[in-house]
């Protein structure tokens, strides 16, 4: 398995029903294997850009690329997981982690790499346990490992545990950033939780809304994940919560409001190009 490289190029979308673009001029560069947060406040158009990145929406304008191929539609290629787990209630955890083999053609697979996955998301004493059973971690942890189940060289998460209490939401950061570094795999995490961020990912790039523009990246260099109260963590989360509030605008205060018209009329500028140096 290894990540995949992801470019974005000149992306705008319009809504056929939004009265305004919901995102402008979006270019970026993904490397294989890196894990990148999109971050910005309610309805700066990070969901949109997810979409687009996976092949849910076309863009309205532009296109994206993932390992120089054009995205035009889903692939098994990369996963989209998302807050709600959407699990099927009558099936074991088992079968439920073996959807994703079975519905890309591949059952074969299912003795051997459902142990696996379950052994990965430390599940493998609940195989045969209804997921109803199970608390709403462990359902996520379900979801992951029928999203790792076919491979995918990508792993987009769209707010994923954001329905989670602290201490569940905090491990599972940790294991599924572990697991995307073991296996090689790509992540592209939207969240507006800044520590989030900072946890999971070694870029976090900063959206500013009405239109969605790339404000700035910040890089998030951090020697170890796993002690949330190192100095180092502190300062990498104040430098984000910098530009997560330059780029708002109006200041933290404005996450909770709703986004329609706010932002507007700023006058901020995005700064130059956001596609970072080739390495
Ligand atoms: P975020 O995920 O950052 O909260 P979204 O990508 O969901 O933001 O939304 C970006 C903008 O596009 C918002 O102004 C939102 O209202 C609008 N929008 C999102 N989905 C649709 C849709 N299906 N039709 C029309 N407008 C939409
Ligand atoms: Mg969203």
């Amino acid at each position: 398995m290894k990540g995949a490289h992801l470019a974005i190029e000149k992306v705008s979308h319009t809504y056929r029903r939004g009265r305004q673009q919901a995102l402008a001029d979006i270019e970026l560069e993904v490397k294989p294997g890196e894990a990148l947060a999109l971050v910005g406040r309610s309805g700066c158009g990070k969901s949109t850009l997810l979409h687009i990145m996976s092949g849910l929406i076309a863009p309205t304008a532009g296109k994206v690329w993932i390992d120089g191929m054009k995205v035009e539609e889903p692939s098994p290629s990369w996963v989209v997981m998302f807050q709600q787990p959407s699990l099927y209630p009558w099936m074991t955890v088992a079968q439920n982690v073996a959807l994703g083999l079975r519905f890309t053609g591949r059952s074969g697979e299912i003795a051997t790499r459902v142990p696996e996955m379950l052994k990965l998301v430390e599940l493998t004493d609940y195989a045969d346990r209804n997921v109803q059973d199970l608390s709403g971690g462990q359902q996520q942890r379900v979801a992951l490992a029928r999203s790792l189940a076919p491979s995918p060289e990508i792993l987009f998460l769209d707010e994923p545990f954001s329905a989670l209490d602290a201490f569940t939401r905090g491990s599972l950061q940790r294991d599924v950033r572990r697991i995307a570094k073991d296996l090689g795999i790509t992540l592209i995490l939207v969240t507006h939780d800044l520590a989030e961020a900072v946890t999971m990912a070694e870029r976090a790039v900063v959206l500013s809304a009405n239109p969605g523009r790339i404000r700035e990246i910040v890089p998030i260099d951090l020697e170890s994940r796993d002690d949330l109260r190192t100095p180092e963590y502190a300062k990498a989360r104040g430098r984000l919560a910098a530009a997560y509030e330059n780029a708002a605008g109006r200041g933290l205060a404005a996450v909770s409001e709703p986004p329609s018209g706010a932002g507007e009329g700023h006058g901020i500028q995005p700064r130059g190009s956001a596609l970072p140096a080739a390495q």
